[in-house]
C-alpha cells in the first residue's frame, strides 16, 4: 500500500476525510521544509501505512494537484520525501512485503485493458519487482550493516525507469540499460515510487476527476482550504497573487526594492556594465520570470539593456560583449527557451538557494553570501537597510553586523534570513519616514497605513494622511491643517492632534533607542523560510501588502 497504487474505495464521514488531510499536509510540510521535524498536532492515525484513511488522505491531496503545479511539485517532492522515511525504517521482511504488495496490485492495474505509456511503465516496474521479490537477495540487500558499493546483485533496469540513478552514476550503463547493483535498490524503489506517483497523476489528469471535483461542493471547500494553507504557509505566492503581480520591463528597477541581495547584485551589475555572464543571465532571467515578467516584457527588458554599449574593464573580460542588434534572434531563441517556449519546452524554475550557494563565479551570480567575502558583503544589502532612515544609524549598524557575523559563520541562509528582517523593518521605516511611494504598487489605499499600524497611540488620536499631507483625520472628521486658526478648527482638535504627534514621536524615539532587531519592528517574521529568491521577494512583498491590507481594513 506504501506505493499507493490503489485508490481507495467505501465510505468516509467528511470530518474523518478533513482530518485526515489537514494533518498529512502538515506532516508533508514538516518534511519538506529545514525546520527541525515535530509531530505536534498531528493525527498519526491518518499517517499509519496500509490504513484505509492513510490512504484516503494521500489521494485526496493528490487531487489536490489538480489544481495547483506548485501543489504538484511540493506533493510529489514531499510525498517522495516520506517515502523515503519509511523505507529507512523498514527491514528487508517490510520491504519484501511492499514489493509484493506492488507487485500484486500492479498486475492488477495491467489486467484492465490499457494501451496508454502508464501502462507500459507499470509493467516494466511490475517485472523489475518480481526480479526483486528473492528472499535471499532482499535479506541481503536491506540488511542495516549493508554497504552502498556492494555489487552482490544486480537487477537490469531501463534506463528511463532511474534516470536520478543515472545522474548520479550510481549504476553502470549498457546499451541503454542500467544495471543497479543491490548497495542502491533502496534508491531505486525510491525513484519507482516518484514515477509512479508522476504517473498516477497524469492518469488521474486524464480522467473525469477534475469536473467531479470542480461539482462536487464538499471536494471543492477540501482543495480550495488546502491551496490556501500551503500558499500561506510555504510563503509561496498565490496563483492569483501571480497573475496580479505582472510585472513590466520599466517596473523592475521599481520592484527591486523586493529583491533579495543575489537579485539587487546582479541588476547594479547589469545596470552599470550593460552586459552579465552567462550563469548570472540565467539566472536574472529566471527570477524575474518567477517574480511575473511576462516573455514579451523580458525580451523588452534584455532589448534595452543589452542594446546599450557594453561598460567592461579589463577585470570584466570574460562578461559577454555580444549585441542585440547582431545577436537578437540568439537572445530571443535563449529566452523564449527559459519561458518553455523553444527547445525542449521545458518550463524552468527560478533558481533554488540551495543552488545557488554552492554555485558562483565572478560574474556576480550565485548567492552573495557564500561567494562574497563578509566584508564586503554590505555593498549588495538592499540600499534600505544600510542608509535606513535615510541615513546610516545605530539601527543599520547592528543589523550589518549581525549579517555580516553571520556570513562569516558560513551560514549563508541564516545572514540572508536577517537581511530579509532587517529589510522587512527597514520597509517600515522607510514608509514611516520618508518615501510615500514604497506601498504605491501594493495596495491603492494606503493612506494612513503606516501609521495607524505602527504608533497604535496615533490611531487613538487621529490618522495623518499621506497622500494630502495637510488634511488630518479625527475620530472621522476630516479638516485641513492650513485652516489652522480658522474657526471650523476647535482648541479640542488642535489638542488632541497636538497629542497624536507628541504620542507618535515618542513612538519613534523609542524605536531609535532600543538597539536590537525585535524593537525596531515588534512584527518582524521571525518563522520566514525561503527556499528561492522568488520567494524571498514574494514573502517580502506579499508579508507588506498584508500589513497594510489589515491596517486598511481596520
Ligand atoms: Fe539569494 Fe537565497 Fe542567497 Fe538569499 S540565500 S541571497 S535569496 S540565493
Amino acid at each position: 500500500m506504501t506505493f499507493y497504487v490503489k485508490p481507495p474505495d467505501g465510505r468516509v464521514l467528511l470530518r474523518v476525510m478533513e482530518e485526515g488531510v489537514n494533518s498529512r499536509l502538515k506532516l508533508l510540510m514538516l518534511i519538506n521544509s529545514t525546520i527541525p521535524f515535530q509531530t505536534e498536532g498531528l493525527i498519526i492515525d491518518h499517517l499509519m501505512e496500509n490504513t484505509m484513511k492513510d490512504r484516503i488522505s494521500h489521494f485526496i491531496l493528490r487531487l489536490t494537484c489538480l489544481f495547483s503545479l506548485d501543489f504538484k511539485a511540493f506533493f510529489i517532492r514531499a510525498e517522495t520525501k516520506f517515502f523515503e522515511e519509511r523505507l529507512s525504517s523498514y527491514d528487508w521482511t517490510d520491504v519484501y512485503k511492499m514489493i509484493q504488495t506492488l507487485h500484486r496490485h500492479l498486475q492488477e492495474q495491467n489486467s484492465l485493458k490499457c494501451d496508454s505509456g502508464t501502462h507500459t511503465h507499470s509493467a516494466i516496474i511490475s517485472q523489475t519487482c518480481s526480479e526483486l521479490l528473492q528472499r535471499k537477495h532482499l535479506k541481503h540487500a536491506f540488511d542495516k550493516s549493508h554497504a552502498e558499493n556492494c555489487r552482490e546483485y544486480v537487477v537490469i533496469v531501463d534506463f528511463q525507469y532511474c534516470s536520478s540513478l543515472v545522474r548520479r552514476r550510481e549504476v553502470d550503463l549498457k546499451s541503454g540499460k542500467c544495471y543497479v547493483h543491490c548497495g542502491v535498490w533502496g534508491k531505486l524503489l525510491i525513484c519507482f515510487f516518484r514515477d509512479l506517483l508522476s504517473l498516477g497523476m497524469e492518469d488521474l489528469a486524464r480522467s473525469s476527476m477534475p469536473q467531479i471535483v470542480s461539482r462536487d461542493i464538499r471536494l471543492k471547500s477540501i482543495v480550495s482550504q488546502t491551496l490556501e494553507t500551503f500558499y500561506r504557509q510555504s510563503n509561496l505566492p498565490s496563483q492569483s497573487m501571480r497573475v496580479t503581480n505582472a510585472i513590466k520591463s520599466i517596473t523592475v528597477d521599481k520592484e527591486s526594492q523586493f529583491f533579495p541581495p543575489c537579485a539587487l547584485n546582479i541588476l547594479k551589475n547589469l545596470r552599470h556594465d550593460h552586459r552579465l555572464g552567462h550563469h548570472a543571465r540565467i539566472q536574472f532571467s529566471l527570477f524575474l520570470k518567477g517574480i511575473g515578467l511576462d516573455v514579451e516584457e523580458a525580451i523588452k527588458f534584455w532589448r534595452e539593456e543589452y542594446s546599450k554599449t557594453p561598460n567592461c574593464n579589463e577585470h570584466r573580460s570574460n562578461l559577454c560583449q555580444h549585441a542585440w542588434k547582431k545577436d537578437n534572434s540568439r537572445y530571443i531563441y535563449n529566452i523564449k527557451h527559459l519561458y518553455g517556449l523553444k527547445g525542449s519546452c521545458k518550463d524552468y524554475q527560478s533558481k533554488s538557494c540551495l543552488s545557488l550557494q554552492s554555485t558562483g563565479g565572478k560574474t556576480g551570480e550565485g548567492c552573495p553570501f557564500v561567494r562574497m567575502h563578509p566584508k564586503d558583503i554590505v555593498k549588495v544589502l538592499p540600499q534600505m537597510i544600510v542608509n535606513s532612515n535615510g541615513k546610516r544609524n545605530s539601527n543599520s549598524e547592528i543589523l550589518i553586523e549581525h549579517i555580516v557575523e553571520l556570513t562569516s559563520k558560513g551560514k549563508p541562509s541564516e545572514a540572508c534570513k536577517a537581511c530579509f528582517n532587517a529589510h522587512y523593518a527597514a520597509h517600515h521605516q522607510t514608509v514611516n519616514f520618508n518615501d510615500e511611494s514604497v506601498f504605491e504598487d501594493i495596495h491603492p489605499k494606503r493612506e494612513n497605513a503606516f501609521f495607524v499600524r505602527s504608533e497604535p497611540h496615533v490611531s487613538e488620536y487621529g490618522n495623518y494622511c499621506k497622500n494630502e499631507c495637510h488634511k488630518y483625520e479625527l475620530e472621522g472628521t476630516t479638516f485641513d491643517d492650513t485652516k489652522v486658526g480658522s474657526s471650523s478648527i476647535t482648541d479640542e482638535h488642535l489638542n488632541d492632534r497636538a497629542a497624536s504627534i507628541g504620542h507618535f514621536t515618542k513612538g519613534l524615539a523609542v524605536t531609535n533607542d532600543k538597539l536590537s532587531l525585535e524593537n525596531v519592528s515588534p512584527d518582524l517574521p521571525h518563522d520566514i523560510e525561503f527556499n528561492c529568491p522568488t520567494q524571498y521577494y514574494f514573502s517580502l512583498k506579499s508579508r507588506l501588502l498584508s500589513q497594510t491590507r489589515s491596517v486598511n481594513s481596520d
